[in-house]
């Protein structure tokens, strides 16, 4: 059994030998940890052994969870949001990396409480054009970019991207080549948008080789999910 200690340093060697390969420096990519289905004591074994972004999927499991836990952890929401659902969201989450429509960045523009910093936000882009994922098309990118943009309490940092599992590598490389792509163009006009968050525990190395600043790792970490 491959104790958690083993996945971090395994992943941690995965991420620096695809930088080295692609002459990146290793420090450019993060790691998040998805913690979905997982309890607080494992996040917390996980914490423990250093790791500080985590990210949730669904808000009652992460309302059960951040309570219980250190307040120096990052969290990402990364997601599909509800529109109910963004008060908690914007009161204890550091980043949000799904939003994907006007009403929602609204709302938690308006939830988000004055005493901390801005919500950290990424668009989510349905870039394998999948009519059952969430995301918008690229060509919406920068309308919801420039709403996104006059907000006091977000600040937009760019991109994020889950593509349509199980295709062709040759469509995979070119789906991630295009959200490089993307995140340039919204680079030209907002400064700030640094963030490229793509790459799972199955295509991390080709999200990496595509410009990938952030991977975002369940199953390689934790093991299977139930
Ligand atoms: C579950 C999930 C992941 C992690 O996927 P693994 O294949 O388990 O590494 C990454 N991103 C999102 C948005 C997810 O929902």
């Amino acid at each position: 059994m491959p104790t958690l200690e083993h996945n971090i340093s395994a992943l941690k060697l995965r991420i620096k030998k695809q930088c080295h390969i692609v002459h990146r420096d290793n420090n450019s990519v993060h790691l998040l940890a998805v913690s979905k289905t997982r309890n607080a004591d494992t996040v917390k074994l996980a914490y423990d052994l250093g790791l500080r972004q985590f990210g949730e999927n669904y808000v009652t499991e992460a309302e059960k969870k951040i309570s219980r836990l250190p307040d120096d952890i990052e969290w990402h929401f990364i997601g599909p949001i509800q529109s109910n659902k963004t008060r908690f969201i914007s009161e204890h989450f550091s980043w949000v990396q799904t939003i994907d429509r006007l009403k929602i960045a609204r709302r938690l523009n308006q939830q988000r409480p004055d005493n901390l910093p801005m919500l950290q936000c990424l668009i989510q882009i349905n870039i394998s054009s999948d009519p059952k994922k969430a995301g918008i098309a690229p060509e919406e990118m920068l309308t919801l970019a420039e709403q996104i943009s006059t907000m006091p309490k977000l600040q937009l940092r760019g991109l994020m991207a889950i593509p349509k599992a199980s295709q062709a590598s040759a469509d995979l490389n070119k789906d991630f080549s295009n959200m490089a792509k993307l995140l340039r163009q919204l680079q030209t006009i907002y400064k700030q948008a640094d963030t490229l968050s793509m790459g799972m525990s199955s295509d991390l190395e080709t999200a990496i080789t595509h410009g990938s600043t952030m991977v975002r790792i369940g199953t390689d970490l934790f093991g299977p999910r139930q």
